[in-house]
């Protein structure tokens, strides 16, 4: 029986781990669940999963959700960045998966890792914002990192028996998001909801946005070079618009392993929550008959310049993907409350990098301070665009 931590329940990742143990009473219990502020979700999962501990953003939502509950509930509800440390080193918890959005998720990971709980990453933000210090906490506390983003559990999954030995690059394979096909002359008029729909996958707001900018593809670029110890030259980014091929290793012997499925995070939840067994679920095999053709191509730098900004920032390494990830979050957020155009996100977070002065080996202190500087520069500079 495995003892779970799910930081981030109330979201995409979250419910959809929840479903997972939902079908596997007999391998997983569920130790404690955090959210942000949706505690009516929060709360029916307490009553149906009974965690010993709920953590959400503040006092006030930490009051709402216990008037929510039933006096009978037996849990200890905590509020903060200090509750959700709490909730991810609870000594009862064996693995924490971290799926809250965005550099919230940093400092509980980092707990977590501190406290030696295995941890199932789904929160990509937390590996770009301090790759060199959650892999080297990892290796000191002899933890276990399982990716749960659906590229790196293909890439882990394609490197099963081999290692790293003999890898000569990596194809992250990206679905091209809503835009593929849509010329640069229309960016212009792109509005939240056409962003928001994505073709193949389901998934929370800010991670459809990146999806849609390729920022996404950016980020896991980098998540991608913390994880598997691979330089940014030998990591490739592939479009490939059916999401079926979820990503490739190709040895040095010209060989290419890839991993498959339909389009559906399940697989690569449960796969990090329960490797190295294989759990059997309720997901069918890709129909390749039916599907018939996988297509790739070169993804367009063009239209799509958040991807180069990305390697730019991961090969200049300090606090630049830091400074990346918050001006990325700013920029987004300021996108889907509709006060930055689609097509001004880029120039937010280009101008932010331009701005920083890189602090090389960085300890978290230095991190947070890149992050906060980064938000108030990129929050500054959306503000002057309003006028
Ligand atoms: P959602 O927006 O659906 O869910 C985010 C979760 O985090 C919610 O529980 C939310 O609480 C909580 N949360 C949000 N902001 C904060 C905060 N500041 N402090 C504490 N908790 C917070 O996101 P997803 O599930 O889509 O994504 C989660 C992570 O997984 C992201 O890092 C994403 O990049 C990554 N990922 C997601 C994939 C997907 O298919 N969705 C695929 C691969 C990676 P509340 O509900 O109260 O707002
Ligand atoms: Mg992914």
């Amino acid at each position: 029986m495995k003892s779970l931590s799910i930081l981030g329940a109330t979201g995409s990742i979250g419910s959809n781990a929840l479903d997972i143990v939902r079908q596997f009473p007999d391998r997983f219990t569920v130790n404690a669940l955090t959210a942000k502020t949706r505690v009516a979700a929060l709360a029916r999962q307490i009553v149906e999963f009974t965690p010993r501990m709920a953590a959400v953003i503040d006092a006030e939502h930490a009051r709402q959700l216990k008037a929510l509950l039933p006096p009978t509930a037996d849990v200890e509800i905590v509020f903060g960045e200090a509750g959700y440390v709490e909730a991810a080193t609870c000594p009862e918890t064996d693995m924490v998966l971290g799926a809250m959005v965005g550099s919230a998720g940093l400092v509980p990971t980092l707990a977590a890792i501190d406290a030696g709980k295995d941890i199932a990453l789904a929160n990509k933000e937390t590996l770009v914002m301090a790759g060199a210090l959650v892999m080297e906490k990892v290796a000191r506390r002899g933890v276990k990192l399982m990716p749960v983003d659906s590229e790196h559990s293909a890439i882990f999954q394609s490197m099963a028996g081999q290692g790293r030995n003999g890898v000569r690059e990596i194809l992250l394979t990206a679905s091209g998001g809503p835009f593929l096909k849509r010329p640069a002359t229309d960016f212009n008029a792109i509005t939240p909801q056409d962003a928001l729909r994505h073709p193949n996958w389901s998934m929370g707001r800010k991670i459809s946005i990146d999806s849609a900018t390729l920022m996404n593809k950016g980020l896991e670029v980098i998540e991608a070079r913390w994880l598997f110890g691979i330089d940014f030259q030998r990591i490739k980014v592939v479009v490939h618009p059916q999401s079926i091929v979820h990503s490739m290793v190709v040895y040095q012997d010209g060989a290419v392993i890839a991993q498959m499925g339909v389009p559906d995070m399940k697989g690569a939840i449960a796969y990090g929550l329960s490797h190295p067994r294989r759990l059997p679920l309720d997901v069918p095999a890709p129909d390749f008959a039916h599907i018939g053709q996988l297509t790739f191509e070169e993804p367009d730098l063009e239209r799509f310049p958040c991807l180069a900004l990305a390697y730019r920032a991961g090969e200049q390494g300090g606090t630049l993907p830091a400074v990346l990830n918050a001006a990325n979050e700013v920029a987004v957020d300021a996108f889907l409350d509709n006060r930055l155009p689609f097509v001004g996100i880029y120039p937010i977070i280009d101008q932010t990098l331009n701005h920083h002065t890189g602090v090389y080996g960085a300890d978290l202190g230095q991190l947070i301070e890149a992050d906060r500087w980064a938000r108030e520069t990129a929050d500054t500079l959306v503000r002057r665009q309003e006028r």
